[in-house]
């Protein structure tokens, strides 16, 4: 999924669907790094890295936020902040923080991962969490925290099942958090706000770096006395930054610019979706094409490496295992779809 790039092939022109990450910097986020007003955040005195902040606070309902570095530190620090050694987080197969963490919970925070299957959506199923939760006994971990994801591999979670989810985690006296790395695609794809969205939880991680196109970032937000405890155990992992306000900045300029056009990288999957979807060897579930992404099978195959024939066409892309997941993002616009539908066109036939 994560496939490397032979380093002849970067360049500003070539059309990558491997992530939403790969897209670059704007000239107007530049512009905003370059102008930010900046100070030592580790000291507190970084003012863009406050403002951000403050805004995805706001943006998600939560009273307090803290700027880190990646998504995966952010996960890594909600759950060092929920949760002690010997104590256990309930999760999903599948979810980034179960599979694509490197298990750092585990490894630095002596914190047990328990993965529950979610269903075809990618929701945890009550009664599975409910039965998960362990009772006071010294055989085992204690249960402290649930985790979700929304969105999870590009499909919007349903409301009502988060809160049922949330419900049996309350009743059980579990916290929880939500990797809402594309939670704002979520919100856009079905017009609610992020803070609907998120009510039911008590963090929250979202990511600057990715459909919101901001080079680096993430921010983590929930209640004064969490985000304290956030706050030193980013220093512990190393995640204290000092002049972040010029990374701020690009989170600042994204939030203001970037967000109501995720609805375009949406309507992009899912035009170009379509088209593939009527090549002979193209398997796409299109109910489950819901936001940027579209995961699909390939039931044939031409001759030789795929991501090798796309790549002389000017297309990054994985390899397909059959499957294999394209993304859309900012970088990526609906001039670029027939290219890409052709290259699948012409390596099937
Ligand atoms: C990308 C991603 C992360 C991790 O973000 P990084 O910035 O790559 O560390 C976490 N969760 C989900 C769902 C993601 O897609």
């Amino acid at each position: 999924m994560y496939a490397t790039l032979p380093k002849l092939a970067v360049s500003n022109h070539l059309i990558d669907l491997r992530s939403d990450t790969v897209s670059r910097p704007s000239k107007g986020m530049r512009e905003a790094m370059a102008s930010a007003d900046v100070g030592d955040d580790v000291y507190g005195d970084d003012p863009t890295v406050t403002a951000l902040e403050e805004q995805v606070a706001d943006l998600l309902g939560k009273e307090e936020a803290l700027f880190v570095a990646s998504g995966t530190q952010s996960n890594l620090i909600a759950l060092l902040s929920h949760c002690g050694r010997g104590e256990e987080y309930i999760g999903g197969v599948g979810y980034h923080i179960a599979k694509y963490e490197a298990g750092g919970a585990a490894v630095l925070g002596g914190i047990s991962p328990r993965h529950l299957t979610p269903d075809e959506s990618g929701a945890l199923v009550p009664e599975e969490i409910e039965a998960a939760v362990q009772p006071d006994d010294p055989h085992f971990a204690i249960s402290r925290l649930l985790c979700l994801e929304n969105t999870f591999n590009g499909r919007v979670q349903d409301q009502a099942k988060i809160e049922a989810a949330c419900a049996v985690a309350r009743d059980n006296g579990l916290s929880i958090h939500i990797d809402g790395a594309r939670l704002l695609n979520a919100a856009v794809a079905i017009g609610r706000s992020a803070q609907e969205l998120v009510a039911p939880v008590d963090t929250v991680s979202l990511c600057l770096s990715k459909g919101l196109g901001a080079p680096v970032g993430s921010v983590l937000a929930g209640p004064k006395d969490f985000i304290a405890k956030a706050r030193r155990n980013r220093k512990m992992v190393g995640g204290g930054l000092r002049q972040s306000g010029v990374l701020a900045a690009c989170g600042l300029y994204a939030l203001h610019n970037n967000v109501e056009r995720l609805a375009d990288d949406h309507a992009n999957a899912r035009a170009m979706a379509q088209k593939l979807t009527e090549i002979d060897g193209v398997e796409i579930d299109m109910n489950s094409v819901q936001t940027n992404m579209i995961w699909l099978r390939l039931s044939k195959r031409g001759e030789g490496s795929f991501s090798t024939y796309m790549l002389e066409r000017g297309i990054i892309i994985g390899e397909p295992d059959p499957g294999m997941r394209l993304v859309c993002h900012l970088d990526f616009s609906a001039d670029d779809i027939d290219k890409v539908v052709d290259g699948f066109a012409g390596w099937l036939r």
